[in-house]
């Protein structure tokens, strides 16, 4: 007999597909319903992380040790995974900006990583459970039928991807062996991987251009919980990840689209094309909030008017933590000059 759903037939890996949207949904419902009963509340950033681990996370992560080896693990695949894209809509959410900024700036803003890495951990620890099982229980005999075809066994051949590819899976199910695995080297090494992915990747990216330059650590930007006004701390999170209107962003999109060299700004003569750097540095539109401005950073970095582009712009960007609340009302006058004014 063949289910369907939709008119679509339903495969093995198509009803995991639902299963996962299914989660997903659950997951969103209540990430929208704890929003909604604390509206008038600014929930802090690193709070709101802790929510979405501890309660998000589990709703949408259920049973994924058994649907998270069946998914595509390649990060640029596993972006479009209903959990990932979860993932990045909380990501956005929090940090108020929209939909068409990069998942993986998101997630970098905030020093999370992909939730592809948390099923790995899942899967590790549910195989080694499996693995060193007492011999009568159901357990030990599923470890036994995986053993026999680990080819067929989506979570043994993971296993053998995040461990050591150049084992056998009898090397490493014995339960010796087993109960050795070093799980959080294991995920420390996919996380590694990842900085790996996210530097090539970023290189790609026109949009990241500026981000990348500022981006040192991946790590949860300490400027989002020392910036204690919203609104500028939001600003400042745009300016960061490009989601502004700034001619050189104007100019990529589709429906306005021109070539880089004729992004320029609108604002003074200059006719340089309107980047970060000139809106913050150069544009004479607002030397006046820059002038006074630049004086309150020279007080708290001496000599700052002599640093050269990339580190003054890192620094306008809330990139150091004592200046960060100043670099957040800097970045916020110039926009309201700009975009409102
Ligand atoms: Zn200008």
């Amino acid at each position: 007999m063949k289910y369907t759903y939709l008119g679509l037939p339903i495969t093995p890996s198509g009803s995991f597909c639902l299963a996962v949207n299914a989660l997903k949904d659950k997951a969103c419902r209540a990430l929208y319903a704890i929003r909604r009963k604390f509206w008038n509340i600014d929930i802090p950033i690193r709070i709101w992380c802790k929510i979405f681990d501890c309660v998000i996370q589990p709703i949408a992560m259920y049973g994924s040790e058994i649907w998270g080896p069946l998914s595509e693990h390649s990060y640029n695949r596993w972006d479009k995974h209903p959990i990932e894209t979860l993932h990045a809509e909380f990501c956005r959410l929090i940090l108020k900006i929209q939909k068409k900024t990069p998942t993986n700036a998101c997630r970098a803003e905030l020093g999370r990583y992909p939730l592809a890495i948390n099923i790995q951990k899942r899967a590790l620890k549910f195989w080694m459970h499996l693995q060193t099982s007492p011999t009568d229980t159901l357990h030990s005999e599923a470890a036994k039928s995986q053993a026999l075809n680990p080819e067929k066994s989506h979570l043994c051949q993971l296993v053998l991807r995040l461990t050591d590819p150049h084992l056998t899976h009898t090397d490493i199910s014995q339960t010796s062996t087993a109960s050795k695995l070093n799980v959080n080297k294991i995920i420390q090494n996919s996380k590694d991987k990842y900085l790996d992915h996210w530097q090539n990747e970023t290189k790609t990216q026109s949009k990241l251009e500026c981000y990348r330059t500022i981006k040192t650590n991946y790590e949860l930007e300490e400027y989002l919980f020392t910036v204690r006004d919203i609104k500028q701390r939001q600003i400042l999170t745009k300016y960061r990840l490009s989601d502004h209107s700034l001619a050189l962003e104007k100019g990529r999109r589709r429906q306005s689209w021109l070539p880089r060299e004729q992004r320029i700004c609108a604002h003074c003569t200059t006719g340089e094309v309107e980047t970060e750097a000139h809106f913050l540095l150069q544009c004479d539109k607002y030397s006046k909030i820059r002038e006074a401005h630049f004086n309150k950073f020279n007080q708290v970095i001496p000599g700052f008017p002599d640093l050269n582009t990339d580190k003054l712009l890192s620094i306008l960007l809330g990139q150091q933590g004592q200046t960060a609340t100043l670099a957040a009302k800097y970045v916020s006058a110039c926009h309201r000059q700009r975009d409102i004014a």
